[in-house]
């Protein structure tokens, strides 16, 4: 039997990133950069108006006020998506939009609002160019305007590769003008539930049936962390059937397997011998609850996590040791899983392993607070779809009063 500690650190050595692909920027979203991104251009690409005004020479309206305005010349009108043609001179200005290319010979931009251009208008009127304005106040050089250059700077990196791309990185890349890039392909992850017990959800239970339940919560958990589950389907609890299925798993070219039961002392508990005998096993008890029995190793050399069949531990299992797996071969260089401080409002016991028990937590005055959601066995889902967290009871620790600060992980949907 090995910590979780101990566990997670021969894991974290066994896996490296799959190889990386092609893909355009409108199916990125989620993907992990493979190549850090550098600019070729610089942001604003040119320098332009933050409002919607006139051009000026910041010196032209120095002295202006609402009762003494400065009177100017307007000499050409630059919408947005237009190029300057003309140098502003002195008393001049250009009417300008937001975003719209700042002339030659201006050096501030005069907001509409603070000229006699603002006041109601109908439409027609407004889309007339006036030939001159008034101005009622003083801008300082630089003002209103968005320099060339001020955000980013051509040749500078601007997103590091191995992070995942996210809305707001998606639009940046496109601001670039960068339409396609390299990514890590999405790692492909086998799914098997082994169990005579178990009978597909949509069929009829027969006596002493249940329905599996952990294929779809372990696809789900792998499609959230960037992998394409692969469901192989139902295993009866014989060695030859075990061994089908993961060889047709190494067939399906997966970059890991995880199955879910027969890992424990049971009878009839296979596929730790078949793992023994084809390939390789790390460990298969870890000091933990639930989910004692979990295995690592491979199988003809395609990494294998064998997960508790009881549906708390597998998800528990997963959490802990399946999603670093699946990220860091998805490209994500060291995983790490947030974790908060909560105040139990309980007494709770346990026996002495790392615990992970289904708790609320709920916040007040920026502190969290955390109960369990009744009872632990780890059959009982229904203690985990009524979670919003897992609190994690530290190893040695057998009891711990209301009060005690425990970490906890959230667990949002993301
Ligand atoms: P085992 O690891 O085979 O001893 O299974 C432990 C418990 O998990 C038993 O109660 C099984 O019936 C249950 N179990 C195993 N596989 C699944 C599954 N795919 N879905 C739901 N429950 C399961
Ligand atoms: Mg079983």
């Amino acid at each position: 039997v090995i910590s979780v500690s101990e566990a997670l650190q021969l894991l974290s050595s066994s896996f490296s990133p799959v190889e990386v692909e092609e893909i355009a920027l409108n199916q990125a979203a989620g993907r992990v950069l493979s190549t850090d991104v550098e600019s070729d251009v610089n942001l604003p690409l040119f320098t332009n108006s933050s409002m919607d005004g006139f051009a000026v020479k910041a010196e032209d309206i120095a002295g202006a006020q609402e009762d003494q305005p400065v009177i100017l010349s307007v000499i050409e009108d630059i919408p947005a998506g237009s190029s300057p043609s003309k140098r502003i001179g002195e008393r001049e200005a250009a009417r300008i939009m937001t975003g719209a290319h700042l002339p030659e010979g201006a050096n501030a931009v005069i907001p509409i609002e603070d000229t006699d251009q603002y006041k109601p208008r109908s439409r027609s009127e407004s889309l007339r160019l006036p030939s001159e304005i008034e101005v009622y106040r003083s801008v300082s050089v630089g003002d209103y305007i968005r320099l060339e250059g001020e955000d980013v700077k051509s040749g500078e990196v601007v997103i590091t590769s191995n992070s995942r791309l996210r809305p707001q990185d998606l639009g940046f890349l496109a601001m670039l003008g960068i339409s396609e890039f390299s990514v890590f392909r999405r790692p492909r992850i086998a799914i098997l539930s082994t169990g005579d017990e178990l009978i597909p959800v949509g069929e009829p239970l027969q006596p002493g049936k249940i329905h599996d339940s952990n294929a779809y919560t372990l696809s789900a958990l792998i499609s959230r962390d960037g992998g394409i589950p692969e469901y192989l389907g139902i295993v009866p609890d014989q060695e030859r059937a075990v061994r089908e299925s993961l060889e047709l798993a190494v067939e399906k070219d997966a970059d890991l397997i995880f199955s879910s039961a027969g890992v424990s002392v049971g009878a009839f508990d296979f596929v730790r011998s078949v793992i023994e005998s084809d390939g390789e096993l790390e460990f298969w008890r870890v000091n933990m609850r639930p989910g004692k029995p979990v295995a690592f190793g491979n199988f003809q050399g395609v990494p294998f996590i064998g997960l508790p069949g009881n549906p708390v531990s597998a998800f528990v299992g997963y959490e802990i040791f399946g999603r670093p797996s699946v990220l860091r071969l998805g490209g994500i260089r060291n995983p790490t899983r947030k974790s908060i401080q909560v105040e139990v409002v309980q007494d709770i016991r346990s026996d002495g392993r790392e615990s992970y028990l289904r708790g609320i937590v709920h916040s007040k005055n920026g502190e969290y607070f955390g109960r369990l959601t009744g009872h632990q066995g780890s059959g009982n889902l229904l203690s985990l779809v009524q979670a919003n967290a897992l609190l994690i009871i530290p190893s040695g620790v057998k009891s711990l009063p209301s009060g005690s600060k425990v970490d906890a992980w959230l667990l949002e949907p993301t």
